[in-house]
């Protein structure tokens, strides 16, 4: 399908105004786009990027990788795409994830649709004709009925404001927005600032390079193998042969996937010390052999009882001290101030072995931070160091911040940044705000996206909106938001589902700890996606529930 068979759109409305615009062309934005087509609405994508992909065109530093299995980090909607696109690695490149992206926008022939290079700067609704007048970047203005935001939970990195950052007289880069030109290493004296997960995937192949290597750590993480290998031929068809039941199991697991190793696997049914502490071994041994989202649903307890997480936490310290040879630099490579999970476990493909290279050297900046950058470098603690580059690696406003940088105005002119940066965010299941009607998030804050496979959660949230929008149009709806009752109810269950478990106790940025000034609330639903989709469902069985539908102004005078 192409623009030009969307002029006879669902709603009738003229060729510069759309029922539908997406926002971003990442996973969420693409598949929304393809769907919203096929429904038979006139839609159109904008992203600020020159490519589709979304967070993967961005983060490309050395290194970049998913920490999900590629056979599951993909889109379930198409038995065409699930057969026909194969996967040469256990866990997918950057690279290959763009590979597989521009493959899909190909295949289900997306572009003529998708306009890049622009960014959507304003958003202001118009209450008395129910529609989103948007201003883009590129000084066009578009109208829409319905906007779509699919910007990405970890896409708006963060400024981390170090002084004197433009004294540097060397190169600075952001693993969150790395060049398309290769950057050299090659003799170079580097620093990374920041050790999560960015960090911890650049480190080793950036050693592999550079003259030298300083990293400068502020907290220290906990990583697991990343367990990347070629992908298997015989693996790569059980898949397929078995994606029925693997997806359908999917969307029964706590995080969005059912292959561990090489097995389809259910949600735990044990605590972590009704077992021996033979077979507790056992099953964080697996873990530690097959992939990261494992741990999270290792015992039904990890999440919510500390001495339980404890005994993983020590499993995985263990682990870490064995790979340094040098004591003092396992110590500080240890971490001590959090639960295990409760930050986002880290995929380590050679990290902690890189320390034992000669060319390598670990900076504490943990009491001190970084004091200023300087002509020639850095100073940390007092000390100063000299660089040709450096790399910050520092990490993201976290689910939030890609909504909040959009100048966003509501009924009334309410604007989102303003109310979301005094009250943290308010959604109805991450989905909608009372007072912004139809205005649909993917994976947006406070829904399930940063503890359930993302893909998965932004075809299904896709759907559910699909559905909402054929009925409003059935019945003569033109306004969608949710009750005030319905949004507090949700952010208030958020809480306490997240006051159960030990994520609290962690300074993270599913907290919203990391960005100087963000209001300190869980940003993500740990209650499971189960419980999630059903509340969504019986809202929708039960004529949206926790939401008000409300028809034109001007039929409405007319009646
Ligand atoms: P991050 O986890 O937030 O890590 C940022 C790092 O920078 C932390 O070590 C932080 O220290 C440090 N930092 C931030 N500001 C600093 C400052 N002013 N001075 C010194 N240090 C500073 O960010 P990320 O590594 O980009 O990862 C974010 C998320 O993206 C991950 O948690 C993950 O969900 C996703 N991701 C996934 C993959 C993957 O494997 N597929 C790869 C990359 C990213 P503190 O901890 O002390 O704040």
């Amino acid at each position: 399908m192409t623009a030009t068979s969307h002029q006879q759109s669902v709603s009738g409305s003229s060729a510069d105004s759309f029922d539908i615009v997406v926002i971003g062309a990442g996973y969420a934005g693409l598949y929304a786009l393809h769907y919203y087509r096929k429904l038979g609405y006139r839609v159109r994508l904008y992203d600020k990027a020159g490519g589709v992909g979304g967070t993967w065109y961005w983060n490309r530093y050395p290194g970049a990788r998913v920490d999900i299995e590629s056979m599951e980090y993909s889109y379930s909607f198409s038995e065409d795409i699930q057969q026909n696109w194969q996967w040469s690695e256990r866990y997918a490149s950057q690279p290959e994830l763009m590979r597989y992206l521009n493959w899909v926008a190909d295949r289900l022939e997306l572009r003529p649709d998708i306009q890049l290079n622009s960014e959507m700067k304003t958003a202001r609704y118009d209450e008395a004709a129910d529609r989103w007048h948007l201003g883009l970047s590129t000084g066009e203005s578009v109208a829409t009925r319905f906007l779509v935001l699919a910007t990405g939970i970890l896409s708006a990195a963060k400024d981390p404001q170090f002084k004197n950052r433009e004294r540097f007289k060397g190169a600075v880069y952001f693993t969150s927005s790395w060049p398309h030109d290769p950057v050299s290493f090659k003799g170079k004296r580097v620093a990374v600032i920041g050790t999560g997960s960015s960090g911890i995937q650049s480190i080793p192949e950036i050693a592999k390079e550079a003259a030298h290597l300083t990293v400068f750590q502020r907290s220290a993480n906990f990583a697991v193998p990343s367990c990347n290998r070629p992908m298997e031929p015989e693996f790569e068809r059980w898949v397929k042969d078995n994606y029925l039941e693997i997806r359908e199991r999917e969307l029964r697991t706590h995080v969005g996937c059912a292959i561990v190793g090489n097995e389809i696997r259910a949600n735990p049914t044990k605590a972590t010390f009704e077992v021996s502490e033979e077979e507790r071994l056992e099953a964080f041994e697996r873990c530690w052999n097959a992939a990261n989202f494992s741990y999270y649903t290792v015992f039904t307890d990890i999440l919510t009882d500390k001495r339980a997480n404890d005994a993983l936490g020590d499993f995985i310290r263990d682990r870490i001290r064995a790979q340094v040879k040098d004591p003092k630099v396992a110590e500080l490579l240890t971490p001590h101030d959090h639960p295990v999970l409760t930050r986002r476990l880290c995929a380590e493909n050679g990290y902690y072995l890189t320390y034992n290279r000669d060319n390598v050297l670990l900076v504490d900046i943990s009491k001190s931070g970084i004091d200023e950058f300087t002509e020639k470098g850095l100073k940390a603690g007092g000390k100063e160091y000299e660089f040709d580059i450096i790399v910050c690696a520092t990490g993201f406003d976290a689910m939030t911040g890609s909504i909040m940088r959009m100048d966003i105005h509501g009924r009334g002119g309410r604007q989102m940044s303003r109310e979301w940066a005094e009250k943290g965010a308010r959604t109805r299941a991450g989905m909608m705000s009372e007072g912004y009607p139809n205005l649909f998030m993917l994976n947006g804050p406070t829904s399930p996206a940063a503890f359930f496979q993302p893909v998965l959660l932004g075809e299904w949230q896709t759907r559910w909106f699909g559905r909402l929008m054929r009925r409003m149009d059935q019945r003569g709806f033109t306004a969608v938001e949710p009750t005030v009752e319905a949004e507090n109810e949700w952010i208030q269950h958020n809480i306490e589902v997240a006051d159960h478990t030990l994520f609290p106790l962690a300074k993270s940025w599913y907290m919203g700890d990391n960005v100087p000034g963000k209001p300190r609330v869980i940003l993500s639903y740990l209650g499971g996606f189960s419980l999630y989709r059903s509340t969504l469902e019986a809202s929708e069985d039960n004529k949206y529930t926790g939401f008000k539908l409300e028809r034109a102004k001007l039929s409405q005078a007319a009646e």
